[in-house]
């Protein structure tokens, strides 16, 4: 995308972090996880990925989520959350342009080698099925941070969009804290209901992160993070990568999609395993709710409250992209995160608040849950 000088040139500079992409769930659901069906290495019309759209956006780090839906809680979640950690580490293996990182280190010597850094997260706490021992294993092959729930809650932590079962954490939930900080696996608080990210905040000795979600005040959606628990973010020393979806930006969406994921529930018990059946019906039912659009400065309004609230050192991008339905107007998919830069200058942010913004505080929290790991 065309940028002036200024922003071109800082954005070039910044190692540029996005938390939270679901391309993999994409090649899984579309394309039966056959690499060879989607050259990720070309330019592509459709979804919102792939590697030159990565270079055009100066994206130096991403991302990428090992998602698993939550009605697989009882039919081989961990079995998918492998299969999907397996399609992240085929992708990086085939593309000399990506390399995997797992820690700090790789990050800053794949990004100086010229490559797209590349880390992995699960996303959905129900893919351990109860069990540290599975904890460990995806910590063995790589995984950076667990998202705690998806879209229900499960039998240790409650989602903020469903019934409450556990108050927040149950005392295994407890564990699992404990355990992934001793592991130095982030916990990503995006998806848990208020009650689960007081508990997380009050547990976790380490720095949380929100891998994909926005602030409360700004759009009253229950997947965006309230005031008081950005406040304990900051405190906690975590940062909080605001989501790109309209729907959790533009602030009149926040109740045009309040049902959504309780419709998405009941469409996927309705289709089965039927990915794309269930997709097109979704799509259909959601293009019927007229949600705006927004554009890129409505994005940044969730970013400037955050550092109204929380501080500019608690804030960062995790875009969702190829996880969300509707994009705001210049950020239409991967190529277009300078826009974000544009508009920060544009606001008066100094080139030191933007690198932190862009993806500096994600590297900090990255290197501080290493070293709680190591002692
Ligand atoms: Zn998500």
């Amino acid at each position: 995308m065309s940028v002036d000088r200024k922003t071109a040139e800082l954005h070039g500079r910044a190692i540029v972090v996005d938390g939270h992409n679901d391309l993999p769930w994409r090649l899984r659901a579309e394309f039966g996880s056959r690499l060879e069906d989607f050259d990720v290495a070309r330019r592509h019309d459709d979804g919102h990925t792939d590697i030159p759209r990565l270079r055009e956006g100066g994206v130096d780090v991403q991302f990428f989520a090992a998602f698993v839906p939550s009605d697989y809680v009882d039919r081989g979640a961990a079995r998918v959350a492998l299969e999907q950690i397996d399609l992240i580490r085929r992708l990086v293996a085939r593309y000399a342009e990506l390399e995997l990182a797992l820690d700090v280190g790789d990050v800053r010597r794949s990004v100086a080698a010229g490559k797209i850094a590349v880390l992995i997260g699960v996303e959905g706490g129900h893919t351990i099925e109860g069990s540290l021992d599975m904890l460990r294993r995806y910590r063995e092959l790589g995984v950076r941070y667990l998202t705690l729930t998806h879209i229900s809650s499960t039998e240790w932590a409650d989602s903020a969009t469903d019934e409450a079962i556990n108050g927040g954490l149950s005392p295994f939930g407890e564990d699992v804290i404990r355990e992934m900080n001793r592991l130095g696996m982030l916990v990503d608080i995006s998806h848990v209901s208020d009650e689960t990210m007081a508990d997380v905040l009050r547990v976790s000795s380490a720095p949380v992160i929100a891998s994909h979600s926005g602030a409360r005040a700004v759009n009253g959606h229950a997947r965006n993070i309230p005031d008081d628990v950005l406040r304990d973010v900051a405190r906690n020393g975590g940062v909080v990568m605001v989501n790109f979806f309209s729907g959790f930006v533009v602030p009149e969406a926040a109740e045009l999609v309040r049902d959504m994921f309780a419709v998405g529930r009941e469409m996927r018990a309705q289709y089965g395993g039927d990915e794309r059946a269930m997709e097109k019906a979704w799509r259909t039912w959601f293009a019927g709710l007229g949600v705006p659009r927004g554009n890129v400065a409505d994005v940044v309004d969730h970013i400037e409250h955050i550092i109204d609230v929380a501080g500019v050192d608690h804030v960062g991008l995790g875009s969702d992209f190829d996880g969300i339905s509707l994009t705001p107007e210049g950020l239409e998919d991967v190529s277009r995160f300078p826009a974000i830069t544009e508009e920060l200058l544009g606001r008066g942010y100094s080139a030191e608040e933007i690198l932190k913004i862009l993806g500096e505080n994600l590297l900090r929290v990255l290197a501080a849950a290493d070293e709680m790991a190591h002692r």
